[in-house]
C-alpha cells in the first residue's frame, strides 16, 4: 500500500508524539534517509529475472563477483559528496560529536582506495579490516559502519527490497537475500491463513520470507525453549527471545486500530517500526534481561576479541 506524502507525515507526526524521547534522533535518521535518497541514484543491478537463478544456492546478489567491487566503487566514489551535503545541509541538525565524526570521514573519503577498501569490508561483513580501518585513518567505528550502511543502502534499487520478490523466488534462508546480513527484526503480515513472518535487513532494508515458528539465528525449533516478551506501553512489538542462543527478535505485529482496515501485505505503521531506531527502547528492554542484539548495522556481527564470552 502506497501512502501518500502527506498522511506518511501524519503517521510519524504521530509515532514522535507517542515516543518523544525519540525525536531526535530519529529526525535526524529520517533527513539521512531523505537527503541520500534524493542525491545518489540505485546502482544498474542484474535484470530482475535473474535474481532466483543468481540466488538460488544461498548466495546473496551483493557478494557476487561482479557486484561487489561494482558497487563497493560506487559507494566510495559517492562518499565524498554524499558527506558534504549532510554536513552542508540546513535540513539536517547533526548532533556535535556526530558532525566531527563525519568531518573525520570525509577527510577519509578523499581516498579513494582506502574508501572503496571500507565498502568492500562492510559488504563482506569483515570485522577485522573494519576495525583496522577505522584505526588506521582515526574514524569512530559506529559512525563508519552508520554512514557507510545508509550509502549502501540507497544504492540498491527499491525493487531488490520488495519481499513480494523474494517470496517469488523463493528465498527462505535466514539472511539477507541482498547483501547477506543477519536479520535486525521481523515483521508479521496478515495473509489469507493466518499471519506470515518477515525478515528486515538492518544494512539494505530488504524485507524476506522466513519460517514462522522458531529462532531466526540459530535455527532452534524447540518451542519450550522459546518465548515471547511483550513489552508494556508499546502492542505494536514483542520481543521473540530464544533461550537456546539468548539472542532476541523485535517482531512487529501490527498497530490494533489500523490493522482492522488493512488489506493483505504491509499495513501503514510497519514502515515506521521496520526502522530499528524506532524501538531503541525495546533493546534496553532486552537488554536488562541479559538478552543479545544481533542484525544491527552498527554493530560487529560476531563479538570483538575484548567483547566474547569465552577465550
Ligand atoms: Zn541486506
Ligand atoms: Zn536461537
Amino acid at each position: 500500500m502506497e501512502l501518500k506524502h502527506k498522511e506518511k507525515e501524519a503517521l510519524w507526526q504521530t509515532f514522535f508524539e507517542q515516543h518523544a524521547y525519540l525525536k531526535e534522533t530519529g529526525g535526524w535518521h529520517l533527513s539521512l534517509e531523505r537527503l541520500l535518497g534524493e542525491a545518489l541514484t540505485p546502482v544498474a543491478f542484474p535484470p530482475k529475472e535473474s535474481w532466483q537463478e543468481l540466488t538460488k544456492d544461498g548466495l546473496p546478489l551483493l557478494q557476487h563477483e561482479d557486484l561487489l567491487p561494482c558497487v563497493a566503487a560506487a559507494a566510495a566514489g559517492r562518499l565524498d559528496g554524499a558527506l558534504s551535503l549532510v554536513l552542508g545541509s540546513q535540513d539536517i541538525e547533526t548532533p556535535e560529536e556526530m558532525h566531527q565524526s563525519l568531518t573525520d570521514l570525509r577527510a577519509f573519503a578523499a581516498n579513494q582506495e582506502a574508501a572503496t577498501a571500507l565498502f568492500t569490508a562492510l559488504l563482506q561483513q569483515d570485522d577485522a579490516a573494519i576495525r583496522r580501518l577505522a584505526a588506521e585513518h582515526g574514524l569512530q567505528e559506529t559512525s563508519l559502519r552508520l554512514f557507510g550502511w545508509a550509502v549502501i543502502d540507497v544504492l540498491v534499487p527499491a525493487e531488490a527490497k520488495d519481499a513480494a520478490v523474494w517470496e517469488e523466488a523463493g528465498w527462505t534462508r535466514n539472511y539477507c537475500p541482498v547483501c547477506g546480513r543477519q536479520p535486525v527484526m521481523a515483521v508479521l503480515r496478515k495473509e489469507q491463513h493466518g499471519r506470515a513472518r518477515f525478515l528486515v535487513c538492518d544494512g539494505c532494508h530488504t524485507v524476506w520470507p522466513y519460517a514462522r515458528v522458531g529462532c531466526v539465528y540459530c535455527g532452534n525449533q524447540d518451542l519450550k525453549k522459546m518465548k515471547i516478551l511483550e513489552p508494556e506501553g508499546e502492542e505494536a512489538m514483542r520481543l521473540d527471545v530464544c533461550e537456546e542462543c539468548h539472542a532476541y527478535l523485535k517482531t512487529y505485529q501490527g498497530c490494533k486500530q489500523i490493522n482492522q482496515a488493512a488489506p493483505d501485505g504491509p499495513d501503514e505503521c510497519e514502515e515506521i517500526y521496520r526502522h530499528d531506531w524506532a524501538t531503541l527502547h525495546l533493546d534496553l528492554a532486552g537488554q536488562e534481561q541479559g538478552l543479545v542484539k544481533r542484525g544491527s548495522a552498527l554493530l560487529a556481527a560476531a563479538p570483538g576479541p575484548d567483547e566474547g564470552e569465552e577465550k
